[in-house]
């Protein structure tokens, strides 16, 4: 049986923990010795919390859990990328990934069971949104991530790119982010984490207020409305103009600069036409633009376009003076690739 969300200590704010240490009659420092436990040294059960006394261990025991989520399994790559398959308390099953490049391993995380944006070329929106993640939820599989890794590697940077539209969990998000961030937390800095957003305007506003650092990308993949909302249907309500606009405040606010998502679909948005038009989009703009070809969905016709059309696509940008990085696709053996993540089960119990 598993206790109510908010009575997993990963699903709390330091105040909150503090107030709990409180009901049960203990000095608030307790709170900072457990989250030590689970986040510097990796605990994962009370009892492993030697220096707190036993009878404490056994009252938190009985009002709360360390962690609500396991890892099923986990899938190894040759490039050093790892899938980790994460069961949550409702039997609901969803994905991160550990990704490696030098010294930067990153956790992608994912922060919907589902998603509703039923983008044409993700895996990840195919059956659905069935619900929000928790703030514990998500930070839980950064902590799975860290406590697999060797000693001798650490967790860098996160990126909210897994399953899920991060923006419209807002709350949940924003929460998780600040416990990834905090220094009691698992402190890894603003600039290293990276929420990616297919364009939730009233969100990118809010996360404009919200004196965070963090990094903001934009999942664009089309030069024009037109196109943009064959692929992106969320797209026929927001339109490109007032999501730039939007970055252009967050940009303003947060001094932070916006990248550009560009996944290149054959047909649909490759053409050195398109690259001319996104130049033109995008003129002007502080911005860094990633280009990605197309990670093939086997339910899906869409293909990514020859080498020789994504280089040529590359380079009208770059004679436009735009800032852009062809990214290597990292995972797709194994299927954790950008839109290759997907839910292994559903569990529709209790649903009418
Ligand atoms: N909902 C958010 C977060 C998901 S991030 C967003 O849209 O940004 C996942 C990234 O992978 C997005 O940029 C998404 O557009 C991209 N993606 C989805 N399907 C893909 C595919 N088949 N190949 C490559 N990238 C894909």
């Amino acid at each position: 049986m598993y206790k109510t969300e908010i009575s997993s200590i990963t699903n709390m704010s330091l105040a909150e923990l503090e107030a709990v240490c409180a009901s049960i009659g203990e000095p608030v420092y307790r709170a900072k010795q457990i989250l030590s436990w689970i986040y510097n040294k990796g605990a994962t059960d009370f009892n492993q919390m030697s220096n707190l006394p036993k009878d404490l261990r056994r009252k938190l025991a009985e009002k709360c859990q360390v962690f609500q989520t396991t890892v099923d399994t986990l899938t190894q790559t040759k490039d050093g990328t790892e899938k980790f398959l994460v069961r949550l308390p409702d039997g609901n099953e969803i994905e991160c990934v550990l990704l490696r490049e030098g010294k930067r391993i990153t956790v992608c995380v994912s922060t919907q069971v589902g998603c509703a944006m039923a983008c044409r070329f993700c895996a990840s929106g195919m059956p659905g949104l069935e619900r929000n993640l928790n703030a514990g939820e998500i930070v839980e599989q950064a902590l799975h991530v860290k406590n697999h890794l060797p000693p001798d590697e650490r967790l860098t940077n996160i990126v909210f790119m897994g399953i899920g539209e991060p923006l419209a969990n807002y709350d949940n998000v924003i929460k998780a982010i600040r416990i990834i961030n905090a220094k009691w937390g698992l402190g890894i800095g603003a600039r290293r984490i990276t929420i990616s957003t297919v364009g939730n305007i009233r969100g990118i506003h809010r996360l404009a207020q919200e004196e965070l650092q963090i990094n903001l990308a934009i999942s664009l993949h089309a030069p024009d409305d037109v196109t943009r909302s064959k692929i992106i249907p969320s797209n026929k309500k927001t339109g490109i103009k007032n999501i730039i606009a939007a970055t252009q405040e967050y940009f303003q606010s947060t001094g932070r600069d916006i990248s550009f998502e560009y996944i290149l679909i054959d047909g649909m948005n490759a053409s050195r036409q398109d690259a001319e038009s996104l130049a033109r989009l995008l003129k002007g703009i502080q911005c860094n633009i990633n280009l990605l070809p197309l990670n093939p969905i086997e339910e899906f016709n869409f293909k990514p376009p020859s080498r020789e059309a994504i280089e040529t696509f590359c380079k009208i940008l770059k004679k436009h003076g735009l800032i852009v990085t062809l990214r290597r696709k990292k995972g797709d053996h194994i299927n954790a690739a950008c839109g290759q993540l997907r839910l292994q089960s559903i569990n529709f119990y209790g649903k009418d």
